[in-house]
């Protein structure tokens, strides 16, 4: 039985982790990497076609993008995730294929301009609607089988509508084991959803680290704060463009905004519009509504649906789908709130909001949740005096907000409170999902004040979990270059790989996992296997 990571190792994105255990090969959590990427990671040691499952924790498409990807690539195995997660996989990967096709044709024309090839797409709609269809939906707190010798469980994370910790259990002749994969753990008293829950056993633990080395200190009034972002810009003049994610952060938004009218707390301004911009979060608003989110919902939520009130919707809110709905609200002259995404200004039309706002002293923009280094977002909140939107340079006189510490994820307080809910020490725990910083400390505080055994692995490292050794490890490889700033949600590329030569790099995956597991090998044997690379080099060498 073992355990590799692929990706988030040392690094927030790309979540993906592989088990092998009773024969099967179990992927935890395909995700894309997005934003800067710092890290060199390894490729699946096998072809995709090869997987058995894939464990969702949650929709996030940092741990979800990719399985059209897989099945592009000939995935067809089941993929367990809750049923909130199935219905916003629905809509999140189909969105992730529309973005991947786009942005293949764009680059197309332009390498054609340029007498280049042209580019695929890392997986068209066709793949997006394929995977949905591998989706097996699963309720909370029930065990599930999902092999002979494998058990799973699903526990609210309570990071997002859906989102989950998993349990597995691996029998094998040695004995049986229990994994427990953290997925993203969510922040307490978030509104809409439930707090997370906690997971008492586990011989092993794999845990995210977003924000291990930070606290978002005491919980801000973000009510009251939203209410005097809104007031002092609309006194201006102006209007309050959000970057926002489609999911979770855009219907807290609304549910934030809803009390505000409710309750009249922006004064001389009766009736503001409040316009919702991405047809992804208009889809992922109606999933909100519907019956499978009732148990991912707090009490607070709960009362209101049941004395009849729509926690997300009020007077005022337009909800706008199409491209024309999107170009109308340009001509809107009144203050009014512009929820777009996405939330950190890579992509999609808030782009098109900041190009047309920026530059107007009078207006606000508001952001509402983290900015990875690299990312537009980024550069705002750090204080750009101009950026660069659809080639054109457009200066920042706006005033540029920040609701505080409004976070999806649990701090450090919040993660060693999960951790610390494990009765009996682990063997060992596993820190990912984190920046360096980040994974690093939280691996500390683990070891210091848990007496767990606790460390952060780098892409490619593998452990036999029956024997409780590592088997591979790795110093990470830190990428130079950062690539083409344009390269949105795919990581490095957007050129489609065939299943052949994916097969391929799978097979190197093996040969150096041979090539480590040697390091202690016999003189005689290591030369023979090098003579033996070295002679297949030669022969393909091209
Ligand atoms: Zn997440």
């Amino acid at each position: 039985m073992t355990l590799t990571f692929y990706g988030a190792a040392h690094e927030v994105t790309g979540s993906c982790m592989l088990l092998k255990a009773c024969g099967k090969n179990i992927v935890i959590d395909c995700g894309m990497e997005q934003g800067k990427d710092i890290f060199e990671n390894q490729e699946l040691s096998l072809p995709a076609g090869e997987i058995d499952c894939v464990l969702l924790t949650h929709a996030h498409i940092d741990h979800s993008g990719k399985i059209p990807m897989f099945f592009a690539q000939g995935f067809r195995g089941e993929v367990y995730s809750t049923e909130a997660t199935h219905m916003l996989c629905d809509i999140m990967l189909r969105d992730s294929a529309h973005i991947q096709e786009f942005e293949a044709e764009w680059r197309s024309r332009k390498a054609k301009r340029a007498g280049g090839q042209p580019y695929v797409p890392l997986y068209t709609m066709d793949d997006a609607i394929g995977a949905v269809e591998l989706f097996r939906s699963c309720p909370y707190n029930s065990v599930i089988d999902i092999a002979d010798g494998i058990k799973i469980r699903f526990n609210d994370a309570g990071h997002l509508l859906g989102s989950a910790s998993i349990e597995v259990w691996v029998t094998e002749d040695e004995g049986t084991e229990k994994i427990v994969f953290s997925g993203d753990i969510g922040n307490i008293e978030q509104p809409i959803i439930n707090d997370p829950s906690y997971v008492d056993e586990a011989d092993y633990v794999v845990v995210e680290s977003t924000y291990g080395d930070r606290s978002h200190g005491e919980r801000p009034d973000y009510i009251n704060n939203l209410t005097q972002v809104i007031q002092r810009t609309f006194d201006r003049g102006g209007s309050l463009i959000i970057p926002s994610f489609a999911v979770g952060r855009t219907q807290e938004m609304l549910y934030f905004l809803r009390e505000i009218k409710e309750r009249g707390l922006v004064k001389g301004h009766d009736g503001f519009r409040v316009y919702v911009d991405s047809p992804l979060a208009v889809e992922a608003t109606t999933i909100f509504s519907r019956d499978v989110s009732r148990p991912c919902f707090d009490k607070d939520t709960l009362a209101l649906i049941d004395a009849g009130i729509n926690p997300l919707s009020f007077d005022g809110l337009k909800l706008s789908v199409t491209s024309d709905d999107s170009k109308a609200i340009n001509f809107d002259k009144s203050c009014k709130v512009i929820i777009s995404a996405s939330g950190m200004c890579e992509a999609g039309r808030i782009r098109h909001h900041l190009k047309h706002n920026l530059w107007k002293a009078e207006n606000t923009v508001l952001f509402v949740g983290y900015q990875s280094v690299g990312t537009l977002g980024r550069s705002l909140v750090e204080g750009a005096p101009e950026v660069k939107l659809f080639g054109e340079v457009i200066k920042v006189n706006a005033e540029i907000a920040q609701l505080a510490a409004i976070s999806g994820h649990a701090d450090n307080e919040g993660l060693m409170r999960w951790m610390s809910s494990f009765k009996k020490a682990p063997k060992k725990v596993f820190v990912e999902h984190g920046d360096e910083g980040a994974c690093e400390a939280l691996a500390s505080r683990i070891n210091e004040e848990l007496h767990f055994s606790a460390y952060a692995p780098y892409s490619g490292d593998c452990w036999d979990l029956s024997q409780g050794v590592c088997l591979v490890k790795n110093d990470g490889v830190r990428i130079e270059k950062t690539g083409d700033k344009y390269v949105l949600h795919g990581g490095r590329s957007c050129e489609r790989i065939t299943p052949a030569f994916s097969r391929l790099k799978a097979a190197l995956g093996s040969l150096s996992e041979i090539v480590e597991q040697n390091r202690e090998g016999a003189n005689k044997d290591l030369a023979k296997l090098t003579d033996q690379i070295l002679e297949l080099c030669k022969k393909w060498r091209r």
